[in-house]
This record gives C-alpha cells, sequence and structure tokens, in this order.
C-alpha cells in the first residue's frame, strides 16, 4: 500500500497532484499531470510561507494546506497528541487539561480524526480487494450513547489470522436485561429510536461487504458466538458469497477459578482475536470503561472513535507489545513493512469523493446516525472542509 512517510506541511517542493474542490472535474484525477499555477505564499503565527496554486481548470485558488489532515486548523501541532491520548485512555477534558487547550478544540479534532479514520480504513479495503483469504472472527461490541436506555452493538470483523480490523458497523438494539418499574417509565418516554435493522441488519451490511475484500466464488468462513442474528443474516440471499458460519456458543461457566470446560476452551481460542480487540477497547477508550463518567453521548461520536482505535490497532499498535519483533496486523496481511508512527498516519488529508467508502460508513462521515434525544444533531456538512 502506497502512503507516504513524511506529512504534508513538511514538504517543501510540495505540488499538488489533483484539485482539492470538490466540484471540479480535476478533483478525482488518479493519473499524474494536474495543471495548475504557483499563486504565491501566506503565513500564520505557527506557520510562514505555505504555498498558495491555483487549478487551472476551475481557476480556484488553494494552498498545500488543502491536502493537509490538519486543513483550517489553528492548532496543528495538537492533532497527533490528541490521537494517542484518546486511544491512551483519556477523556476528552483530561487530553485538553493536558495539551492546554479548550475540552470542545479535542473534541472536534477527535471528529476529523475519526473522519480520517473512516476514509484510511475504506482505502485500505481498497487496497486489499479480494485478497483477504483468512477466516474472519465476528462479534458486536456492547455500548450506548447517552444512557443506557439507548443500547447499541458494534459489529466488528477481525482477520483469525492477521487480527486486521476489516469492518465496523452500529447496530441500535432496544434496551435488554432486568429493568425495573421506574426504568420501565421513563424508558417508555423517551424518544424513539431509528434501529436499521439491529443485530441482523448490522451483520448483514457486514456480511455483504466481504465481496469487497475476498476474492469472488470463494466460501467465507465466519467464527461467531452462534447469536441468532448472525444465522440469519448469514442466509440472506443478497450475499454475493457463501458464508459459513463456524458458531461457538457461549457455554455455561462454573465459578470464579474453577477450570473451564473443553467448550469453553475451544470457545475462546476461537474467538480470540475480536475478544483481545474488544478488550482493548474497554481498556483504551475512556468512553468504553465500565463504570465511567466518560460515557460516549452520540452514537456518531462513538464511531468515530471506534474507527480511530481499528486504524491504531491495524498500523500503530503492535500485535503484542511484549515481543519487540511482532508486527501490526497490517504488516501481517502484506499491506506495509513498517509499524506507522501516527505522524505518517495523519501524513495525508483523504477526501470523501476520492475514496469510495462503503454506505455505512459514509452517513457515519456526515454523522447522520442521529439520535432522537437532542434537538440539535450536528452533522458534518461543511462544503471545502469536508
Ligand atoms: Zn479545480
Amino acid at each position: 500500500m502506497h502512503w507516504p512517510w513524511t506529512p504534508v506541511e513538511h514538504l517543501s517542493g510540495f505540488q499538488p497532484p489533483f484539485c482539492p474542490r470538490r466540484g471540479c472535474p480535476e478533483h478525482v484525477r488518479l493519473a499524474p499531470g494536474f495543471r495548475f499555477e504557483r499563486h504565491g505564499f501566506y503565513g500564520t503565527r505557527r506557520r510562514w510561507r505555505i504555498p498558495r496554486f491555483r487549478c487551472r481548470v476551475c481557476r480556484a485558488s488553494f494552498s498545500r494546506q488543502s491536502f493537509a489532515v490538519s486543513y483550517y486548523s489553528k492548532r496543528p501541532e495538537l492533532l497527533v497528541p490528541i490521537a494517542a491520548g484518546l486511544v491512551g485512555g483519556s477523556a476528552h477534558r483530561q487530553i485538553a487539561r493536558t495539551l492546554g487547550c479548550a475540552p470542545s478544540t479535542v473534541t472536534r479534532n477527535a471528529a476529523r480524526l475519526g473522519r480520517h479514520a473512516i476514509l484510511l480504513l475504506a482505502l485500505t479495503r481498497r487496497e486489499l480487494a479480494g485478497q483477504a483469504n483468512e477466516p474472519f472472527v465476528f462479534d458486536h461490541f456492547e455500548t450506548f450513547e447517552f444512557t443506557q436506555d439507548y443500547p447499541f452493538g458494534v459489529g466488528t470483523l477481525v482477520g483469525a489470522k492477521s487480527w486486521f480490523v476489516y469492518d465496523l458497523d452500529p447496530a441500535p438494539h432496544r434496551r435488554t436485561g432486568h429493568v425495573s418499574s421506574a426504568q420501565r417509565r421513563r424508558l417508555d418516554l423517551r424518544p424513539q429510536r431509528r434501529r436499521r435493522g439491529g443485530y441482523v441488519g448490522s451483520s448483514r451490511r457486514v456480511f455483504q461487504r466481504l465481496r469487497d475484500v475476498t476474492s469472488p466464488g470463494t466460501t467465507v468462513t465466519v467464527i461467531g458466538d452462534g447469536h441468532e442474528a448472525y444465522e440469519r443474516a448469514a442466509r440472506d440471499p443478497s450475499l454475493e458469497r457463501e458464508i459459513v458460519l463456524e458458531s461457538h456458543p457461549n457455554p455455561p461457566r462454573g465459578p470464579k477459578g474453577s477450570s473451564r470446560s473443553e467448550a469453553a476452551r475451544l470457545r475462546d481460542e476461537r474467538l480470540f482475536p475480536v475478544d483481545l480487540l474488544h478488550k482493548l477497547v474497554r481498556h483504551s477508550l475512556a468512553h468504553q470503561r465500565r463504570e465511567t463518567i466518560a460515557f460516549g453521548r452520540r452514537l456518531n461520536a462513538v464511531m468515530e472513535q471506534m474507527f480511530l482505535t481499528a486504524v491504531w490497532r491495524n498500523f500503530v499498535k503492535k500485535r503484542s507489545e511484549r515481543n519487540s519483533r511482532s508486527g501490526t496486523p497490517a504488516m501481517r496481511l502484506g499491506l506495509t513493512r513498517e509499524r506507522w508512527p501516527w505522524p505518517r498516519v495523519f501524513s495525508r488529508r483523504l477526501f470523501p469523493a476520492r475514496t469510495a467508502t462503503p454506505g455505512t460508513w459514509a452517513q457515519l462521515y456526515r454523522r447522520l446516525w442521529t439520535s432522537p434525544l437532542y434537538e440539535n444533531n450536528s452533522t458534518h456538512k461543511l462544503k471545502l472542509a469536508f
């Protein structure tokens, strides 16, 4: 996978490879030969002599910054520490106190990082097209938005051998488990939320998208915990690949400390890659800790963090931290030869119109999975900074 090392902000001889304006025919150019003219420089207190250019087709002017993940940002130096803080177990206000910025700056940057992660993962999937030939492990990670009355699972598809995170898809569902009568009254007063197919819909979307990464005509093995929704989704006639489900239902376990049954041992072994990912998410994201005051408020924002975590898991974090030679999941798949430091992840801005993005992901990018609890569901619909 071709992905540059040096952040575009550090390039002195930078030449724009395409026009950054969405409406311009030169925006989707893939081949070299973009015609532009130089258009002077500008500077700010933090950065000076940033070259400007003008597109010869649409005559719009733009600068080198239009190609940086830190486009329009007044504090570009915060991008990397915020990303590291988010997957290092810090909540937004804690990061803001450490970095000396406003909490709202962290919140806005978290959304920007999440959008970048969505597109980077989409780009990776295109790179992998037809080549993923390992079994997959699939399970839903349970979380909620704003209140436990609005729970949702996040379908996570992980490579059984590479541990690469291939796909994420939210599944809003009704509250389960014991509900007291007071909780029931409150629950009945809450506005209804669109479920978008719940577990079955989420699993079906993930299984449908397997056609993007696996080769045609192959049978795909998906290891799961025997959830009834997975069986239903795998039988869906719209799937272009035959899916064989290997089910390991959660066996009854004895008291703490008692030895595991053979079925429990097998289940833990086969679902290990996805169990490990979910443990890492609970351990590394402040939102997803048990008994926390830092829970996620909006499904869209939670998903942005999940995508950032997936990119971190795939490219930045080693498979094993104890073993100095263990590479990343992306290295295991042959996508790249090195571990990526954070600055490399953010070395180029990605544009949604140039990156084929699965439908659900494109909706999450624009923050369209709104919650009925809020009068103001801020979506992402900027024109130039989209
Ligand atoms: Zn143009």
